[in-house]
């Protein structure tokens, strides 16, 4: 078994003490393992979990060439022989699902319904508006129409024998219609990825509890729950854990025994650290780092296992997180969410960022990366601008409710000026 710290020692910037984001990211990546096991779930079921094998087609789509207009369907060889005008005569009719089977001769054509099969011989489609109907003779301008136009040629969505969707995808609304639209109600996905988590500080109160002076309500167990629902993965809520040896233990062994991952919050920053490093020792391979990050500097990062060594028991992936509420965000998204993507076989995308220019100074000290809460908006010209919400205190969680984006400042950039451009993450996608 490698341990964590022989793995990370080998990595380039590896510094415990000021650790680069992107280095512990790797570091991070590394370390996750996706699931292994798969299931078979119905359609519906399949949204938003990952495909755990390629979705091949078993036919073309669409089947056949159909048209793609309501119009009329004829031999493009009539447009050559024409002179300025094209005069056909209607031989029947077909409409979506309802075929037309008889034969079709050059200076024939049918009237067609949009997604009607072609019928044989033709290859284009007259759109309606473009054409002069008198009884069952249609009269159009040779010029109105390409040979070949309006037509839908069949597999030019979907070829038989391709790969129509590659495992490690996570289903959107698209894909569940795609893959219906190959007839297919059954999907192989990997079984969801399963997190426990819990709180930690003897200051922390639950909801329904009474608040005594110096307490505070526990707020990230419920931003952990909604972080890991939006992914899709399981929940188990472990509760607040005082600051006491025994405690924490013993809540970090069960959690080991029944979840992929356990994050915890609190309890990792100087002082506390050196209590729980050495707790957490005997049972796991846990590193306590301390990133060139802001927020989010202190973060325990490793395996621990249900049993009472090291490789005993169960393992689980362990991330030590912040106290902070919002350091708590910052960690997740974009140090534990790569990883969660790794655990759950999801191919990662990196997360797109965008240029903006700053409408205010912003204050950043150079070695660090940081995320500040920001708003983004779009003028009318099309140029992106960001403005920080106010405090930037890792305490102060409504700057994340006020914000649409995280303002990504680099690790090597210092002060921002006015008008200069930022990265900036949005917290929104569309599908
Ligand atoms: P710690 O990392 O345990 O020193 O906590 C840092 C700060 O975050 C302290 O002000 C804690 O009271 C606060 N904090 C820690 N855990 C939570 C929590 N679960 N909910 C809200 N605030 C917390
Ligand atoms: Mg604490």
């Amino acid at each position: 078994m490698t341990t964590l710290n022989e793995f990370s020692n080998c990595v380039a910037q590896y510094d415990p003490h000021a650790l680069p984001v992107t280095a512990a990211q790797a570091i991070v990546r590394q370390w996750a393992t996706p699931v292994a096991a798969v299931e078979r779930v119905p359609l519906h079921d399949a949204l938003d979990r990952v495909l755990a094998e390629d979705i091949v087609s078993p036919s073309d789509v669409p089947a056949h060439d159909n048209s793609a207009m309501d119009g009329y369907a004829f031999q493009s060889a009539a447009l050559a022989d024409a002179s300025a005008t094209v005069e056909l005569t209607v031989a029947g009719k077909a409409l979506a699902g309802h075929p037309f089977g008889g034969a079709v001769a050059l200076t024939q054509c049918v009237r067609v319904m949009t997604g009607a099969c072609m019928p044989a011989g033709c290859d284009t489609v007259v759109p309606q508006e473009r054409v002069t109907r008198s009884g069952e003779t249609v009269q159009f301008a040779a010029s109105a129409v390409r040979g070949g136009a309006n037509r839908r040629l069949a597999g030019e969505d979907l070829a038989r024998g391709s790969a129509a969707l590659r495992a490690g995808r996570i289903l959107r609304a698209s894909d569940l219609g795609l893959i219906a639209s190959l007839g297919i109600g059954e999907v192989p996905v990997r079984r969801r990825l399963r997190a426990a988590f819990f709180s930690t500080g003897d200051e922390l109160r639950s909801l329904g509890e009474p608040l005594e002076p110096g307490c505070v309500y526990d707020s990230n167990r419920h931003t952990l729950f909604a972080m890991l629902r939006r992914m899709n993965i399981d929940t188990l809520d472990l509760g607040v854990v005082r600051d006491q040896p025994a405690a924490l233990e013993a809540a970090l062994r069960s959690a080991a025994a029944s979840a992929d991952v356990v994050l915890t919050s609190g309890g990792v920053s100087v002082g506390e650290a050196d209590f729980t490093k050495q707790l957490v020792q005997t049972f796991g391979d846990v590193a306590f780092w301390t990133l060139a990050m802001r927020p989010g500097r202190p973060l325990a990062f490793g395996r621990v296992w249900s049993g009472d060594r090291p490789g005993l028991g169960l393992p689980a992936l362990f991330f030590g997180l912040p106290g902070n509420p919002v350091a708590v965000m910052v960690t997740f998204y974009q140090i534990v969410r790569e990883a969660l993507l790794v655990m759950s076989g999801a191919t990662s995308q990196p997360v797109p960022l965008l240029q903006a220019a700053s409408r205010e100074v912003i204050r950043k000290r150079a070695g660090r990366t940081e995320y500040q809460r920001g708003v983004a908006e779009r003028d009318a010209r099309g140029q992106w601008h960001v403005t920080p919400t106010g405090s930037q205190s890792s305490g102060v969680l409504s700057s994340m409710s006020e914000a649409n984006c995280f303002i990504v400042l680099e690790h090597e950039r210092a002060d921002v000026a006015p008008g200069e451009n930022v990265d900036i993450m949005l917290f929104d996608g569309l599908i």
